[in-house]
């Protein structure tokens, strides 16, 4: 159970709002953090087995605490989960997981934030300062078509094993579609890879790319680019050529599974429930970024739920490290620290 009293609540227990809660603690603030879901919930949830950061070991690491690596390549999710745990430890940070925040009432100095565990039980938490931390995927994007919440339809991989022998349509055409398409088809599913775009998105990265192409351009993995889904029935997918009509010609393609891989979309509940507006077509939490300061006092924004729904991702991990200092200098009074200029040739 969570402390009913504290000086800064973290809201979100990803990298971020680890990072930035031991950065306040480390300058003498009572901090708590909780979590709607265990520790690194985004990524417990989100990352297949044994994927890896497309980021640099170097630029995932939290406080310059390097992330260890028995082989030297790429951070496995399982592995950075590993990491955080050692990190919240070795901080001695106090999380409260499966702790949801489900209400926030009052204002500066003097917050009420009532959180919900996972047997439903309600209890509250006073604090003098929010720092919401609570990530910009929570949601996986819809379709939009008839049939899309059929059973037979998923929107996460899992544990590829489980397609051997199937017929699988991945719909998708960016990093998560073509690496899922890959996948699949060497655990032994037939795999069609259908997409709006004449070709795999340009940001599928390079080492992906060619692996996917080129079992494609054999047949191997049946491509279905331009196509958009007019509808799903169970067994069978009805593709047509983007900016069709109605009444021109679609084709049916008969499935064991659907795999929806199109991205996700932020959770903007948290930012009505705190009052603070969204803005633009991302719909961010209106914030200055020279103190991650929300318009409501007392209340900061950190790490990817500054940024809201990212088509085209340019907030993430490696550069939102930074966010944790410009809180504390915020707290502290101290002039906002100089923005850190971008690494080289960004990696997510
Ligand atoms: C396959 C895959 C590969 C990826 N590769 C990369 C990569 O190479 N580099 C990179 O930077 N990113 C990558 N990402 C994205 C990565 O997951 C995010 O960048 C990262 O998790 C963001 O960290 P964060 O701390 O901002 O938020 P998150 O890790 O999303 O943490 C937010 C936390 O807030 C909690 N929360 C939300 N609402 C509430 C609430 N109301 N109450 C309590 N808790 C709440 C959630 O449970 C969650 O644990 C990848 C994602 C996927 C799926």
């Amino acid at each position: 159970m969570p402390d009913t009293r504290t000086d800064v609540l973290v809201v979100g227990a990803g990298p971020i709002g680890l990072e930035t809660a031991a950065v306040l603690a480390d300058e003498g603030h009572r901090v708590q953090v909780v979590d709607a879901g265990s520790i690194g919930d985004t990524i417990a949830r989100q990352f297949p087995p044994a994927t890896r950061f497309f980021t640099s070991p170097e630029r995932l690491a939290l406080r310059g605490l390097p992330v260890p690596s028995a082989t030297q390549e790429k951070t496995t999710g399982e592995e950075y989960l590993a990491y955080l745990r050692a990190f919240a430890a070795a901080h001695r940070l106090q999380v409260s997981t499966f702790t949801e925040v489900v209400a926030i009432r009052g204002r500066a100095g003097a917050f009420r934030v009532t959180v919900r565990d996972n047997w439903g039980r309600q209890s509250e938490i006073d604090t003098a300062v929010i720092v919401l931390a609570t990530g910009g995927t929570a949601h996986p994007r819809r379709l939009g078509v008839p049939g899309e919440d059929l059973d037979g339809v998923r929107r996460a991989l899992g544990d590829p094993h489980r397609y051997y022998g199937r017929r699988v349509l991945v719909i998708g055409g960016r990093n998560s579609a073509a690496e899922s398409a890959l996948r699949l088809y060497r655990v032994g599913a037939r795999v069609s890879l259908a997409h709006r775009g004449e070709a795999l998105n340009p940001r599928v990265k390079h080492w992906i790319r060619p692996e996917v192409e080129s079992l494609l351009d054999e047949g191997e993995i049946t491509r279905l680019m331009p196509r958009e889904v007019v509808r799903i029935e169970p067994g069978r997918v009805i593709l047509r050529e983007p900016g069709g009509t109605a009444t021109e010609t679609t084709e049916s393609i008969e499935v064991d599974d659907v795999l929806l891989q199109l991205g996700y979309t932020a959770d903007r509940r948290i930012f009505e429930l705190a009052g603070i507006p969204l803005t633009g077509a991302r719909q961010a939490p209106e914030h200055d970024p020279a103190t991650m300061a929300t318009g409501v006092p007392g209340i900061y924004v950190v790490g990817t739920a500054s940024a809201g729904t990212q088509d085209k991702f340019d907030v993430f991990i490696e550069n939102s490290h930074q966010h944790a200092d410009r809180v504390a200098a915020a707290l502290a009074g101290r002039p906002a620290p100089a923005p850190t200029p971008p690494r080289p040739l960004p990696e997510s």
